[in-house]
């Protein structure tokens, strides 16, 4: 027999990141710019809380929304960095990292036949993630003239006035683009004027370099239709411990934990005491990170210019994404990793608009970089 696949998963093509991963794992010698994660591991603090917690037998479910120790601590942490006011009890849920968050949200708040306007280029589970839920895909197209910002008048040329649902993500995986408060009034406004939900994915809003993140749930009007994804992924390198968060009203928490309660009923136990720890005593070990992701981009953004490579000043999460010197930037990724052993990832697996980039991450240590960067530029040459 053979099994029926569903339309929906039918309907979207596997990875375009994973191919390139299998190219590379084939080649010996191979340094990799194409991951999305920390070469750095969690925090000693947050893994002996781990451990401890493992060691006192803390191995049940908890609540569904999360312990609430750690909803106290999301909500004091928000409250510091961006006066931001959430209530533990019905307006945080702490989800199996923030890819369960967006998940919950699409299939929570989405109706079959409801538009979702998605930023491109993007992360790669966003169009899918609409897709399993049965709404329709309308891409809003960023550009390198505008630093891959959203604006006012590229929402509007892009329809995204008829849209239910807008997402975002600042700092951006994979242009590593940023937005100021100001820059993003201008996509409130349009939210505010077109009664739009934005679904705005922060994963990255400890990783910036040039100025601090803004929470477009901050701007004025904006709280009550804004639900904002992050998690521990990022800043705290913990991608493997698979923890959090969702922030949002009460009637939108509430939608997506009737789905977490049945499907997950509640994110990992052992990653919730290292979350605690962490946000209780982790910031100096997230702002080294960030320094030594900071000299890195530095690093590879004047690599690039050296070369001759057209590089936007990229000013947050961790990745470079550089023009491409080929027209075929699949072609020059797949050739990169058979003649030099180097994988980076070419833009058009993050959607449109990604088409002639690449996509190169700096989570791997300077040495490699260097070493790495030097192989790019004998390729090039
Ligand atoms: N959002 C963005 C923009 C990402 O780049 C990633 C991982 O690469 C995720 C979400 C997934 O985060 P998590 O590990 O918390 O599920």
């Amino acid at each position: 027999m053979t099994f029926d696949v569903s339309d929906r998963v039918d309907a979207v093509p596997p990875s375009g990141i994973r191919r390139f991963f299998e190219l590379a794992e084939e080649q010996d010698d191979i340094i990799s710019l194409g991951v999305g994660e920390p070469d750095f591991s969690a925090p000693w603090a947050a893994r002996d809380a781990a451990i401890a917690s493992l060691e006192q037998g803390k191995t049940s479910y908890t609540a569904n929304r999360g312990r609430r120790e750690l909803r106290e601590q999301i909500a004091d942490h928000v409250d510091r960095r961006y006066d931001l006011q959430y209530d533990p009890d019905e307006e945080i849920l702490v989800t199996a990292g923030a890819s369960e968050g967006i998940d919950l949200a699409y299939r929570a708040l989405v109706d079959p036949g409801d538009t979702v306007a998605v930023q491109q280029p993007c992360y790669v589970s966003y169009v899918p993630g609409v897709i399993f839920a049965g709404g329709d895909v309308l891409p809003v197209r960023t550009h390198v003239e505008d630093e891959f910002k959203l604006t006012y008048e590229g929402l509007q040329e892009s329809g995204a006035a008829d849209a239910e649902v807008l997402v975002l993500c600042y700092p951006n995986n994979p242009t590593g683009a940023t937005m100021t408060g100001d820059e993003l009034e201008e996509v409130a406004e349009f939210a505010r004027e077109h009664d739009l939900v934005v679904f705005s994915d922060e994963i990255y809003a400890d990783l910036t370099y040039e100025h601090d993140h803004t929470s477009i749930a901050t701007l004025p009007g904006m709280r009550e239709r804004t639900v904002v994804f992050n998690g521990f992924s990022k800043a705290y390198a913990m991608t493997g411990l698979r923890l959090g968060y969702v922030l949002a009203p009460p009637e939108a928490t509430t939608a997506m934990n009737r789905i977490h309660q049945y499907t997950m009923l509640s994110a990992p136990t052992t990653a919730q005491y290292a979350a605690i720890e962490a946000l209780e005593s982790c910031d100096d070990a997230v702002a080294e990170m960030k320094t030594q992701y900071d000299r890195r981009r530095q690093f590879v953004l004047s690599r690039f210019s050296e070369m001759g490579i057209d590089c936007f000043p990229a000013g947050g999460a961790f990745y470079a994404f550089p023009e491409c010197p080929w027209d075929d930037a699949d072609a020059f990724a797949e050739q990169l990793i058979e003649e030099q052993s180097v994988a980076v990832v070419p833009g058009s697996a993050f959607g449109e608009g990604g088409e002639g980039h690449l996509r190169v991450s700096y989570a791997t240590g300077l040495d490699e970089l260097k070493e790495a960067m030097a192989r790019i530029e004998q390729f090039v040459k």
